[in-house]
């Protein structure tokens, strides 16, 4: 089931995009790609959404496995100083804009977009240099889901 998601959830980035494009305030619809993979892993289910149907993941797999260069990734990029300082610039600058937009619809809605798309960007020069989904191993979201799922496998 989880295979045949990710053969498709891609379809959802590109919905998002092109909603977004006609009212921006669907991108606020971004939202739900950054609390599943955290509710997942709160519920005992470890990194399900990153595995199983995260729209972006089925994205960069599906785009650029053909396209990809798959160079090997400078080994930083592993490891957990990188990806809490991604994670805290992201969260960082993601709060901090948040905040600005006053609580306006489409304030905060740009907010989401903005990030989604340099977010994208990113991603996607990742997933064409190094291997196509290079980005998840930075990925805040997946970061933070994958370190509630170590919690409570602890607990
Ligand atoms: S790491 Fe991020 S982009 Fe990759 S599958 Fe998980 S939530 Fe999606």
């Amino acid at each position: 089931m989880s295979q045949i998601a990710m053969k498709v959830s891609w379809s959802f980035f590109i919905i998002f995009f092109i909603l977004s494009i006609f009212d921006v305030k669907f991108a606020l619809l971004g939202l739900i790609c950054m609390v599943l993979p955290l509710y997942q892993s709160f519920r005992g289910r470890g990194k399900v959404h990153c595995t199983g149907y995260c729209p972006r993941g089925s994205f960069l797999h599906n785009f650029f496995s053909k396209l990809s260069m798959r160079k090997t990734a400078p080994a930083f990029v592993r490891t957990s100083l990188f990806k809490n300082m991604v994670l805290l610039f992201m969260m960082g600058f993601f709060t901090v804009s948040i905040y600005f937009a006053g609580g306006d619809y489409v304030k905060s809605a740009m907010v989401v977009l903005r990030m989604v798309i340099v977010s994208t960007v990113v991603a996607s020069l990742m997933g064409l240099i190094f291997k196509p989904r290079t980005w998840c191993t930075v990925c805040p979201m997946g970061h933070l889901s994958g370190a509630i799922a170590r919690y409570k496998k602890r607990e």
